[in-house]
């Protein structure tokens, strides 16, 4: 359910949906050659207000925020970035998302909320994921941003894998007042988010951020760990855990099927990427999520 009910704003939509265009700025490849940074130029604070404000509001339930596997309540935080009111618009992407600063940088939006955008029958969508960036960094560049954390509740959750599935759980657990442990068998926190995304689309420093946050919510972190190997779940809940989360990913490579890339000599090492661009959320990730965020099961 939508936060600010679209139904009762006294908009023009006609007027909206007719207001022009400005695509995303992008450094120029001369720029870009010497270094791996963000291609994108992020918005800054005028230029978000301007595009949130193409936002023609649809009822309840808009179909970006169906589309989005998390259910962002994005006409909310639309409404709440055209009046440069950043932090309270970020507030709602953090309601149902652990990884905003993430999700608006490398979800498939096209394929999600803004391919889902009414205005791409006439028009261009409103650019949701660069806004739900731009809003996480701007709250966390003014205010900062603490992870709630519940009431002490005295038990232990062991979370194997540091990748957005294990991430994600500790941020739900930790609001709820348990006490979380990630085991990663890397040295570094992140999974996928520092081991296979490039730079260019997730930089480090974004990451190293939102890292510090899980720290200071207390979550703790078992580097080099492999969990099979150097422990075993028998031995987690010998040691004391009464729930293990199993979130260590996939590490097989998923075949570039129908695209020059899978009999291209020179990409002998395929990234697992290319599924997302043609991947549909599905009701059962959304249920799982939810479930977790409503589940005090433990
Ligand atoms: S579908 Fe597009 S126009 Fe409609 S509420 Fe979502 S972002 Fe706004």
């Amino acid at each position: 359910m939508q936060a600010v009910p679209s139904e009762f704003l006294a908009i023009d939509r006609k007027e909206r949906a007719n207001r022009p265009f400005f695509d995303l700025d992008l450094r120029t490849p001369e720029v870009r050659t010497c270094d791996f940074d963000d291609v994108v130029i992020e918005f800054d604070p005028e230029r978000a207000m301007v595009e949130a404000a193409r936002c023609i509001h649809c009822p309840d339930p808009a179909p970006c925020m169906v589309a989005c596997p998390t259910a962002n309540d994005i006409p909310s935080a639309m409404w709440l970035i055209e009046q440069g009111r950043f932090v309270e618009a970020a507030g709602i992407y953090h309601k149902t998302s652990s990884l905003p600063e993430v999700c608006g940088r490398v979800c498939p939006h096209e394929a999600l909320c803004q391919g889902s955008c009414v205005l791409n029958k006439h028009h261009q969508p409103v650019l949701c994921g660069e806004l739900e960036a731009f809003t996480v960094d701007y709250e966390r560049r003014t205010s900062g941003y603490t992870i709630p954390i519940g009431k002490a509740k005295n038990k232990r959750v062991a979370v194997i894998g540091a990748g957005p599935a294990g991430l994600g759980c500790a941020d739900i657990l930790i609001q709820k007042g348990y006490d979380v442990t990630i085991f990663e068998s890397k040295p570094a926190p992140g999974g996928l988010l520092v081991y296979g995304i490039p730079n260019f689309k997730l930089s480090k420093e974004v990451w190293q951020e939102k890292w510090e946050e899980f720290e200071k919510a207390g979550v703790k972190f078992a580097p080099n760990t492999y969990i099979g190997k150097d422990k075993t779940i028998d031995g987690l809940f010998e040691e004391g855990f009464e729930a293990v989360f199993i979130g260590v990913g996939s590490e097989i490579d998923a075949k570039m099927e129908d695209t020059p890339a899978q009999t291209c000599p020179a990409c002998t090492k395929p990234q697992t990427s290319s599924s997302a661009a043609t991947w549909k959320p599905t009701s059962s990730l959304r249920v799982c999520a939810s479930r977790l965020r409503s589940a005090d099961a433990l």
